[in-house]
């Protein structure tokens, strides 16, 4: 396993392993458990001070830290291939040009996304009153990152949680800690000192960083690990955004495109070496082009090459679970069409396309994480969909066909977060775009306004300029009020002609309960 934690004389440390070779790279120590209140303490001060700024100063502040992301986006795709595998091509796509654009979007967006609402008060019922509902930040808030897009994943959060006010504490996986460091080094350089803080280790200092006094908690990872979070959470009333696992379905329509569905389908379910939440793990195609689908599946996965397309999976666990759940898919009669092998050194599979596959093998049912593709033929389009929706979780799913208006009808019908039409997965890289699931996959949303909402507080605050001491809910409670207040619920009902009849007689209720005792 890459990223093993063992404990030194000198404390905890993070053994750091490549998973191309399996070869050990480089020791960083853990956060020490008894650190972690205070570093929340210290983060907190700093997110006082960063939130009392306005907003154009922290704009120009998280500019900075883009530009010094990007001036440091050789060392984030080499630190990606050296601790996750990835090829380049992924890495400059997914994890530097796409974090680029959400950069942009934000600062581009952030003034009118916390513009606060004015609050619409009738001057008959609310006299001399105004009202606003601000956003405000929440204070601190925890991240833990799970290691498939260990920079991605955290800036979706950061970036706007850091424009809207707040301080951060990242716990990174610990199979992916330098890159963690390395944003930590980053926002030092760019940032107030202590608003980022970045806490290194595994199970022991996530569940510390949640009992350290923080706000929320934004939570991506494993549904087992996530249901942990979300107890802890619920124990100690924060909120938590929970992001979790996928198995995701392709439903391939008879009018397809076999060529763009095998190029877009074998992308998706072999980019990332399959370690996407969003991967493609079960393929569903109509019968009458099921073979011709199949065949260019085969092909298009055969033509990857190792390390240019095909990266390792990141941890030697992760490539048993493939490893079992492609034992079970066999066992139970399914059929390798290509791959099927782990060559080593490193944790490397081929990419593995499977035929004659039933609902209840593993692979099917269970998130694999890994680069094992199920292709199924079906007839009937209600009952595939039952079957797309046949899992315990939801979080994205993709339609391919060349009638757009009848997909885009379609999209509807489907228990997921997102869906794609005649393309896979890359929403996630859409800042504007909300990203998120159901059931399993958890109730956390990242990008969009609605991740946003998850990272401030309504304030509302409203002014009265009215004077005197008379107020119609204050006391005294007589007649007169019962008639000004139910003769406001006539003028509501009343419409058209009668309006002005209820107006005056309004007006006159309202001139016996001010002078009423
Ligand atoms: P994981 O659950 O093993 O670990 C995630 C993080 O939680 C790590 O930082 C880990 O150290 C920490 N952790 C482990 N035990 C903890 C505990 N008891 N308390 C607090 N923190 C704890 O997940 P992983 O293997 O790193 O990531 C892969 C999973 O993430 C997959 O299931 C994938 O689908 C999911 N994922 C989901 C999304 C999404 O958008 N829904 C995105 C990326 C990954």
């Amino acid at each position: 396993m890459s990223g093993r934690i063992e404990q030194l004389e000198s404390g905890e440390v993070i053994r750091c392993i490549d998973p191309r070779s399996g070869a050990e790279t480089v020791t960083l120590p853990c956060t020490p458990i008894d650190q972690l209140p205070a570093i929340v303490s210290r983060a907190r001060v700093a997110g006082r001070a960063w939130a009392a700024l306005p907003l154009p100063e922290r704009r120009a502040a998280l500019g900075r830290l883009r530009a010094a992301f990007l001036g440091r986006a050789g060392d984030v795709v080499q630190l990606l291939a050296e601790e996750c595998g990835r090829p380049a091509g992924e890495a400059w796509t997914s994890e530097v040009a796409a974090n680029n654009g959400l950069f942009g979007w934000w600062i581009d967006n952030i003034d009118d996304l916390l513009c606060p609402d004015r609050l619409s008060l009738s001057p008959q019922e609310y006299p001399k009153k105004r009202g606003l509902v601000r956003l405000e930040p929440l204070g601190v808030i925890g991240l833990i990152m799970p290691w498939n897009f260990p920079v991605a994943l955290p800036l979706r959060s950061m970036v706007p949680a850091l424009l809207a006010g707040n301080a951060i504490v990242l716990k990174p996986s610990e199979h992916s800690p330098r890159l963690g460091a390395l944003l930590g080094e980053l926002c030092a350089a760019t940032l107030p000192a202590d608003l980022v803080q970045i806490v290194q280790g595994g199970a022991p200092q996530g569940a510390a960083l949640i009992d350290a006094g923080i706000d929320r908690i934004i939570f991506t990872g494993s549904v087992r690990t996530g249901r942990k979070v979300g107890q802890m959470a619920a124990e100690r009333l924060i909120p938590a955004s929970l992001e979790l696992g996928g198995k995701d379905a392709a439903l391939v329509l008879p009018d397809a495109d076999p060529d763009r569905v095998a190029a877009g389908v074998a992308w998706a379910a072999f980019g990332f070496a399959g370690q996407n939440c969003a991967a493609i793990e079960r393929c569903y195609v109509h019968a009458s082009i099921y073979p011709a689908v199949l065949e260019k599946l085969v092909a298009r996965a055969k033509a990857l090459r190792p390390l240019v397309d095909l990266g390792p999976l990141v941890t030697e666990a992760q490539l048993q679970i493939v490893r079992q759940h492609l034992e079970d898919a066999v066992a139970k009669g399914a059929r390798v069409e290509c791959g099927g092998q782990a060559p080593g050194p490193g944790w490397f599979h081929q990419a593995t396309v499977l035929s004659q596959v039933t609902e209840d093998m593993t692979l099917m049912q269970e998130e694999t994480f890994g680069p094992l593709l199920p292709v199924l033929p079906y007839t009937d389009l209600d009952a595939v969909i039952d079957r797309v929706n046949g899992t315990d979780y939801g979080l994205t799913t993709s339609i391919w066909t060349r009638d757009l208006a009848a997909a885009e009808a379609m999209a509807g019908r489907f228990e997921c977060g997102v869906v794609t039409i005649n393309n896979h997965a890359f929403t996630g890289a859409l800042p504007a775009a909300s990203w998120g699931g159901v059931k399993n996959t958890g109730h956390g949303v990242t990008n969009s306004r609605f991740a946003l909402y998850e990272m401030v507080r309504p304030r509302t605050v409203v002014t009265d300029a009215m004077g005197g001491d008379r107020e119609m809910w204050w006391y005294p409670y007589n007649d007169a009020l019962v008639d000004a207040a139910s003769g406001l619920v006539e003028l509501s009902r009343a419409g058209g002609s009668k309006l002005q009849g209820v107006r005056t007689a309004l007006s006159g209720l309202l001139n016996r309960w001010k002078v009423s005792t």
